[in-house]
């Protein structure tokens, strides 16, 4: 019995995240699902990409976080549109809440609409939200085993970005293992070594993006 409930759960969600894509392709919008475990640098790694994005395409970011407005405060200071969702306990977006952000956002100005999922690198691949693409995060004190942990979000992402990398002296992530253990998976994905810190690999993930965006 339980089976088919939660079956049901994820066939409603499915339906709404293709509509959600339909209103985001009318209005000729590229999402993206940013995924990461807490602390990575989603909220980094989005800010340092509106600061050299912004002038040349519209951004919008959808905050995903159980509670607190924190990340969306910052975001905000860049002057992008923002809307924070607060979960309320649950650990991922699904598209219901995806889609009561969109009707707050002013779609026909947005070409790039970043969505930063909850801190969890369960759930938050399991749920499709309507983005086109999904993205994860992993930061170098990470460790290098998790695609061998949690093979489904590497699995579905169409790019890895690996962040904290001026971090890597003082680690024993083995780079090597990690790109194998991707490719393994996802031998299509694409991998960007990147510190939010430093800036470092920054240049080469927004180029990506921007590509995406003119691509679509
Ligand atoms: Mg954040
Ligand atoms: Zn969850």
């Amino acid at each position: 019995m339980k089976v088919k409930v939660l079956q049901n759960i994820m066939d409603a969600n499915d339906q709404l995240a293709s509509r959600n894509q339909q209103l985001l392709d009318k209005s000729n919008v590229l999402a993206l699902n940013i995924m990461s475990s807490p602390g990575a640098g989603k909220t980094s790694l989005i800010l340092e990409t509106i600061k050299r994005l912004k002038d040349r395409t519209r951004i919008a970011v959808v905050e995903g976080d159980i509670a607190s407005t924190i990340d969306a405060d910052r975001i905000s200071k860049e002057e992008v549109p923002v809307v924070q969702i607060n979960t309320g306990g649950q650990c991922h977006i699904d598209a219901n809440m995806i889609n009561n952000a969109l009707e707050s956002l002013p779609l026909e100005d947005i070409d790039l609409l970043l969505i930063e999922n909850v801190g969890n690198l369960v759930c938050p691949a399991e749920f499709k939200t309507g983005a086109h693409k999904r993205v994860m995060l992993l930061s170098v004190p990470e460790g290098d085993d998790k695609p061998y942990k949690y093979p489904l979000m590497f699995t579905l992402s169409a790019a890895i970005v690996v962040n904290k990398i001026d971090m890597l002296p003082f680690s024993d992530f083995d780079m090597t293992a990690f790109q194998r253990g991707v490719n393994g998976l996802n031998p299509k994905a694409r991998i960007f070594q990147v510190s939010c810190k430093t800036g470092e690999g920054i240049e080469s993930w927004v180029a990506w993006l921007e590509s995406e965006v003119k691509d679509r």
